[in-house]
């Protein structure tokens, strides 16, 4: 099996349909780099289980996988409803908290959500189940939320809900998401998701729970999918290891119609900044039924490949879908198609190359030199050693021919850079190595053919000491 399968990283969740360690190894073989665990559903011990057999497999397949925990966050929901309640448009239905007794007649929607009276007003729309439903608030008395239907439909128990604008009273991270840290933590997840972020202070109160000294440091990924978010994209991708464009929250709290150019401005925002981008929900959501996916949604994989998106993730497609290895079989061919057409182009990379050229850091210099180097057509492969991925990340974003092989001695490192366009991750046990020793090994491993073979590498005075990539060498193997 190649270990470069396509550039572009597949994400796909794990659910019902992908539980079995043998659709798992089917699934790593087909080239998933990250596998993503939903924290709003099931327990820690399934979790935890999932987790063993995932390093198991990664482990004897030796392909780097990233392991994703991403928390519920404060997702709103209603209570249980006895049984399906159908609402013609134009329906007055009432919202009540679940905890209470229910108030009388008519249609009454028991909801888990505390504070809603007070968080919304007259006007204020509480979309229900993914938006499919919508209800206009009339009036409020006391704790009953008094609204009109906008739609028919039936609703159903424990849907999800969301109202635009609508703010949590205090941050973003609920008791809930707290265990699912300390989870993540004992663990040692790759990345931890935080949901429906909402300012630098929220990735700041989740950053201040992981542990501040040792070698395991998880990336930190902020979900971009409410509007907060993206008024404060700067501020919270500056204490972010990596983002997600949520598209499936962020197309109910924003007009739908924003979410293309929403796509373009986060993915572009996150390549400057070298941080890894994943778009996320409905990429190819017909295949949780059908063998083949519309022409839509091959073309929205790729447009999202050709914006600049490290990685596609998969949610209902690999955990509830009738066949999550045929998904992850498409997105790949998708992918290594599209990637032809942006080494042709340059696409999006360019923009982010001309903006590198005119900085004056040293990891700029030397990411955009690396770059030049690697245009020319005799140079196979670039070889980056490094402590914190971030050499690997910044040479990555410019989105050059060759390949990036990127060397550590930290297994979470190696794991997160599972996740970033083009790079694949090795890890040794020390990168202080001769450039003998490090073509034995990347032969080892095989990542170079046999024949003469040009490598790029980079290097720093002190090998293995973050922030000090200061020079670069290119070498002939053979
Ligand atoms: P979710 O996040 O699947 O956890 O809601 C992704 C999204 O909102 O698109
Ligand atoms: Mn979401």
């Amino acid at each position: 099996m190649s270990a470069f399968i396509s550039k572009t990283k597949i994400v796909a969740t794990l659910g019902p349909a992908s539980f079995l360690p043998a659709v798992q190894r089917r699934l790593m073989a087909a080239g998933v780099d990250g596998f993503r665990l939903n924290l709003s559903h099931g327990d820690f011990e399934e979790h935890a289980a999932v987790i063993a057999s995932l390093r198991k497999i990664s482990g004897e397949m030796g392909r780097p996988v990233a392991i994703i925990v991403d928390l519920p966050g404060p997702k709103m929901r209603l209570g249980m409803v006895p049984k399906p309640i159908t609402v013609r448009r134009g329906a007055k239905v009432r919202f009540w908290p679940a905890s209470q007794a229910r108030p009388g007649k008519g249609i009454f929607l028991p909801h888990e959500i505390s504070g809603l009276a007070q968080g919304v007003r007259p006007g204020s729309i509480i979309f229900v189940g993914d938006g499919m439903m919508q209800f206009k608030v009339k009036s409020i008395e006391g704790e009953i939320i008094e609204t009109e239907a906008l739609v028919a439909g039936v609703v159903r128990s424990n849907k999800g809900v969301n109202i635009p604008g609508y703010n949590t009273p205090s941050g973003v991270l609920t008791e809930e998401d707290k265990r699912g840290i300390a989870f993540a933590i004992q663990h040692k997840a790759d990345v931890i998701c935080i949901s429906f972020v909402g300012s630098p202070e929220d990735m700041l109160a989740a950053r201040a729970l992981l542990p501040q000294t040792g070698n395991y440091r998880p990336c930190l990924l902020a979900k971009i999918e409410r509007r907060q978010a993206v008024a404060n994209l700067d501020s919270i991708l500056a204490q972010a290891d990596a983002v997600m464009v949520a598209r499936g929250d962020l197309g109910i709290e924003l007009p739908i119609e924003e979410i293309p150019g929403l796509q373009k401005d986060i993915i572009h925002r996150a390549n400057m900044a070298a941080k890894p981008v994943i778009v996320a929900t409905q990429m190819l959501l017909s295949m949780v039924d059908n063998a083949r996916p519309t022409r839509a949604e091959v073309t929205d994989v790729a447009n999202a490949i050709l914006d600049g998106a490290d990685a596609i993730m998969f949610s209902e497609e690999t955990a509830i879908g009738h066949d999550p290895v045929a998904v992850v079989r498409i997105a790949k061919k998708i992918a290594r198609q599209t990637e032809r057409r942006l080494v042709k182009s340059g696409g999006v990379a360019l923009e982010v190359r001309a903006a590198i050229r005119s900085e004056d850091s040293i990891d700029d210099l030397i990411s955009s030199a690396t770059c030049d180097v690697l245009e020319n057509r005799t140079v196979d492969l670039a070889v980056t050693p490094t402590a914190t991925g971030a050499t690997a990340r910044r040479i990555a974003r410019l989105r050059p021919r060759p390949w990036i092989v990127a060397v550590t001695d930290n297994q979470t490192v190696r794991n997160i850079l599972a996740l970033s366009s083009g790079v694949f991750p090795l890890y040794v046990s020390s990168v202080s190595l001769s450039d003998r020793e490090l073509a034995e090994l990347l032969k080892g491993a095989g990542l170079v053919r046999s024949g003469t073979q040009r490598l790029v590498i980079t290097a720093g005075s002190l090998t293995g000491v973050a922030g000090t990539t200061n020079s670069l060498k290119i070498i002939d193997v053979s």
